[in-house]
């Protein structure tokens, strides 16, 4: 009895501090993560990688959200509803909800940058996209031909129901991978997560801050530097920024490179007197579409319409072939400008 009696004093705060233990691991178990997971994968024609707070599942639904829309949305693929659409221009067709409101986004921008944007390409950049090895520019003839097949006027879109012309085709190379980020975010906000880094191939977009706290900071590729070389960084938080230019994808043919942007006036690569844009914006959609067009317009009409969409809350970095470098007023503090290669100039 007296035994028991003096060891039980010793046991009894063991006791607590076990149980104490206990309930602490259980309520920190309940907590957000701390520590942010990171997936990669090559999607898209490109390297896609998507680094967030968040658990092991949701980001399996993202992957599994972006292949779905890759095997909605290629050109590449006979077996995805764009690959059907286009064996069946010539016939009335019926599109997906999803494909008909995202191609009449694209008429939208292909109206606003006056056809700098064009989602009827797919005559052309399927001549010029290096499907093959030793890849060679098509011939005079066949880009001609080409010509005669695209214009986003051409098309007839009513609701859901599209009418193309035969041989024409849709090409949504320029948007998707935008419209993929938006539809990313918008999986990963709805599973309430709070911090993410979601990069397809250049098309980034971030929620929240980064987990520290801290804004993200997301490098912006020098478009005259071998890949990784940064001209700047932008620091953000929910926001899409989204960089085009023909660094991104092309082929060489003695001694020329021919970029995976192609102006839809001339049927050929854009030669453009800017190498590199990027656009910050709410949708990376709209990123998407416009950073394509503006480097297909060069810097003088670039340069204008940015001025118009800055009042619409967009912002722009523009670098040009000669080392000048325009950045929006409201980018104050948000860029910073690294390289010494460049010079900040006024529009
Ligand atoms: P991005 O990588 O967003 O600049 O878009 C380039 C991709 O969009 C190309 O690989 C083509 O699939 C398609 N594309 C090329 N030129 C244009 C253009 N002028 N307008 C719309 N899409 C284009
Ligand atoms: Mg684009």
């Amino acid at each position: 009895m007296t035994g028991s009696g003096t060891v039980r004093p010793f046991f009894r705060p063991l006791f607590a501090v076990i149980l104490i233990a206990l309930a602490g691991a259980l309520f920190f178990r309940s907590l957000p993560r701390e520590a942010p997971i990171e997936r990669r994968g090559f999607m898209m024609g490109t390297a896609v990688s998507i680094r967030a707070l968040a658990d092991e599942e949701t980001l399996e639904a993202a992957f599994g959200l972006l292949h779905s829309l890759d095997e909605t949305l290629s050109a590449h693929l006979e077996t995805s509803e764009i690959g059907r659409v286009n064996a069946e221009a010539g016939s009335p067709t019926r599109l997906s909800p999803q494909t008909a409101s995202l191609l009449a986004e694209a008429l939208a921008w292909a109206e606003r940058t006056d056809g700098a944007f064009d989602p009827t390409l797919r005559p052309l950049t399927r001549l010029w996209s290096g499907d093959g090895q030793n890849h060679r520019p098509p011939t005079e003839e066949a880009v001609a031909r080409g010509l005669g097949d695209i214009g986003w006027k051409r098309v007839r879109l009513d609701g859901d129901s599209l009418l193309l012309e035969a041989a024409m085709g849709l090409d949504l190379g320029g948007i998707a991978k935008g419209h993929a980020a938006d539809e990313t975010a918008r999986l990963l906000r709805e599973r309430h997560v709070a911090s993410a880094l979601i990069d397809l191939g250049g098309n980034i977009v971030v929620i929240g801050g980064r987990p520290d706290g801290g804004p993200w900071r997301i490098g912006i590729q020098d478009p005259r530097k071998p890949r990784g070389e940064c001209l700047g960084v932008v620091e953000v938080r929910d926001l899409s920024v989204v960089s085009s230019g023909n660094y991104e994808r092309f082929f060489e043919w003695e001694g020329r490179r021919y970029g995976h942007i192609v102006d839809p006036a001339t049927g050929c690569p854009a030669d453009s007197d800017l190498s590199g844009v990027t656009v910050l914006s709410e949708r990376s959609l709209d990123g998407d579409a416009l950073a394509t067009a503006l480097f297909v317009m060069g810097r003088e009409k670039a340069s204008a319409l940015a001025g118009e969409l800055e009042k619409e809350g967009f912002a722009f970095i523009l670098a040009g072939d000669d080392g000048t470098l325009y950045a929006s007023p409201s980018l104050e503090g948000v860029f910073r400008l690294e390289s010494k290669e460049y010079r900040l100039e006024e529009r």
